[in-house]
């Protein structure tokens, strides 16, 4: 047989490596400004037309290239930001492998024009599709100016793939905005369609986090500062209650390069452990400066996920930092995210009645500090399908054992049929037994339930699913995507039923009969940010990860007022639980005080 294996053309092989570092507008934006910065720039004008589809253009004021250079450039693996492959532990550039511009040059038009600050006249360079069309001498400013005009103009495929300019310009601006956090000092300006979006002047981080998302996010900053021999931590995180729903404003960069890790977020959410309602996402911007020899960023193309060598410590020193810092600040105290104004009101009334020094005091005649407030709708989504309605129910025999088990707490029927429960706080449920007291954690409580609900639907395969009368579409990152297609079979028993999947979006037109419509997105997002952080191990399983994720998200939490019926059935559906005394996550959730114990407390 004849010998068939053949070097591809450098413009195939760089329309390949395209495939990698392309995606879309907005990963041009990302390389073109990183040169910029790699150059010395202080002045960077982004221009973009059509979302960047039709022109991406950079204009810097860096230290330009000479004619060989301007040329070379393009070249696949051309660069002058290492020599040697040792170099690569000692990075204080942001690009070195030397590839962005050849792959750019592969697959759009690409116009460089480009001077050295000591030379007369610049380069200018035009190239199609890795061809070079033309090539002159000029006369420009120091710096150099790259213009990509019709991206991916030779291939359709990946042309029509591009989402509306809504979405990719969300890309770019997203991207914009990490290189901008990034470099406080250097001054940024944005035109889209030649309407100024952004003009950021160089100055320091604080006002750049304030120029990027606005001036109420000044109030918000708690700052960050910590030096040690491993690691500088520098920046600032919201203060818990201005976090938010969705993941978004979460910021790392580590020496001046923005990064994305699970684990490090982890340690950040980790120190505002119990400031955070369930659900919400702190904001932060932390700067962390590490020696360059101790990470290594070649190992992901976009060089947005980097391995540490120390990562232990890190996470250590992190959330210690941060704890402090919130601590600090006293931003501690301000707990209570469902804090409701009117559970204050009776202290707040009786203080200003006591008072002498003002004379007149308006006063509610109508106010009842003592009355019942309606209980909010909704807010105890979940019903147990073989909920017995009645309290006493719970105390009747039953031929399921784990459930007589539990209710030898309650020793007897008759006098227990009687007894009522107490909502304490909005927080605990409080209920007599024949021994003393039990005290239960709702939120708790309710989790246990869910969580034996979902683990049971999940793997008897038998759900209670309801059709949505219109589907959803939500959209998330083509990994998010495709995690939640790798776990599809795994929602389906769960209740959920999808419709078309795309690359970056999702139609569900069924969910589980415990989810609210409008919860789907966030229980979603809560699950696949969930698995992110789960450590696998041998028993790994995503059935409990995703039952213990949804009861998290799902369950009742501290400050809703319960009805008595549904204390009643809370309690009712706890302790025909297999495991009841504790959470999911391994919580405590309810406590007895026998009559002893309380005998106890008055023997003094
Ligand atoms: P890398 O950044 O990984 O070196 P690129 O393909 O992005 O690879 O760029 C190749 C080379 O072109 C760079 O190493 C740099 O020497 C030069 N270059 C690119 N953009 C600029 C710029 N804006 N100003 C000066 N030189 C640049
Ligand atoms: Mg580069």
């Amino acid at each position: 047989m004849s010998d068939i294996i053949q070097l591809l053309p450098d413009h195939v092989a760089n329309q390949i490596a395209a495939g990698e570092v392309v995606q879309r507008p907005a990963s041009v934006v990302k390389e073109l400004l990183e040169n910029a910065i790699d150059a010395g720039a202080t002045n960077i004008k982004l221009l973009l037309k059509d979302a960047g589809k039709t022109l991406i253009q950079v204009i810097d004021d860096g230290k330009g290239m000479s004619a060989t250079d301007a040329r070379m450039c393009f070249e696949r693996h051309a660069t002058s930001k290492i020599q040697k492959a040792e170099d690569l532990f000692n990075l204080c550039t942001k690009g070195f492998r030397g590839e962005a511009l050849a792959s750019i040059a592969a697959i759009a038009h690409v116009e460089l024009k480009t001077k050295e600050d000591n030379e007369e006249l610049g380069s200018s360079i035009k190239i199609e599709g890795s061809k070079i069309v033309s090539q002159d001498f000029v006369s420009t400013s120091k710096g150099t100016s790259l213009a990509v005009k019709n991206l991916f103009y030779n291939i359709p495929a990946r042309r029509n793939f591009l989402k509306s300019d809504t979405v990719e310009t969300r890309h770019i601006v997203d991207e914009f905005q990490r290189v901008a956090l990034a470099h406080p000092n250097i001054s940024f300006l944005l035109h889209h369609n030649n309407n100024e979006v952004y003009h950021l002047k160089s100055s320091n981080l604080r006002k750049r986090i304030v120029a990027v998302f606005g001036s109420k996010m000044n109030e918000k900053l708690v700052p960050i500062d910590e030096q040690t021999d491993i690691l500088n931590i520098e920046g600032f995180v919201a203060k818990p209650e201005f976090s938010k729903r969705k993941r978004g404003e979460q910021f790392f960069f580590v020496n001046d390069r923005f990064i994305k890790s699970s684990y490090l977020n982890h340690a950040v959410v980790n120190a505002f452990d119990g400031l955070l309602e369930q659900g919400a996402h702190p904001s932060y911007f932390l700067y962390l400066k590490v020696p360059a020899n101790t990470i290594d960023i070649n190992i992901h193309p976009t060089k947005t996920e980097i391995k540490f060598d120390n990562e232990k410590a890190l996470y250590a020193m992190l959330r210690a930092t941060v704890k402090h810092s919130l601590g600090q600040y006293n931003v501690a105290p301000v707990l209570d995210f469902n804090r409701d104004a009117t559970l204050d009101t009776p202290y707040d009334f009786n203080a200003k009645q006591k008072s002498t020094s003002v004379p007149k005091i308006s006063i509610d005649p109508n106010f009842n500090p003592f009355k019942e407030e309606e209980p909010k709708k909704n807010n105890f989504p979940f019903k147990r399908e073989k909920q017995t309605d009645s309290w006493e129910s719970l105390y009747t025999s039953t031929t399921v054992s784990h459930k007589e088990n539990n209710q030898e707490l309650f020793n007897n029927q008759e006098e227990v049929k009687t007894q009522k429960t107490f909502q304490i706080q909005r927080k605990y449920l409080l209920s007599s037994i024949k021994s003393g007291v039990v005290l239960i954690n709702q939120s708790l409580a309710h989790q246990r339930v869910l969580y034996e609900s979902f683990l049971e639907s999940i793997t008897v395969k038998e759900a209670n699913s309801q059709q949505l009368l219109f589907p959803v579409k939500i959209s998330f990152s083509s990994a998010e995507i495709e995690m939640i297609y790798t776990i599809k079979t795994e929602l389906e028993n769960a209740g959920f039923s999808f419709d078309e999947f795309t690359k970056d979006s999702v139609t569900i037109k069924g969910i589980p009969v415990s989810v609210t419509e409008s919860k789907i997105t966030i229980i979603l997002e809560e699950l696949l940010s969930d698995i992110d952080l789960e450590v696998p191990d041998a028993s790994f399983s995503y059935f409990d990860i995703m039952a213990k994720s949804f009861a998290k998200t799902l369950s009742i939490k501290t400050g809703t007022l319960l009805s008595e019926k549904e204390q009643e059935g809370l309690v009712n559906d706890l302790f025909s639980c297999k495991e009841p005394t504790i959470s999911p996550f391994g919580k405590s959730t309810f406590k007895t005080l026998t009559l002893n114990e309380i005998d106890n407390l008055f023997n003094n």
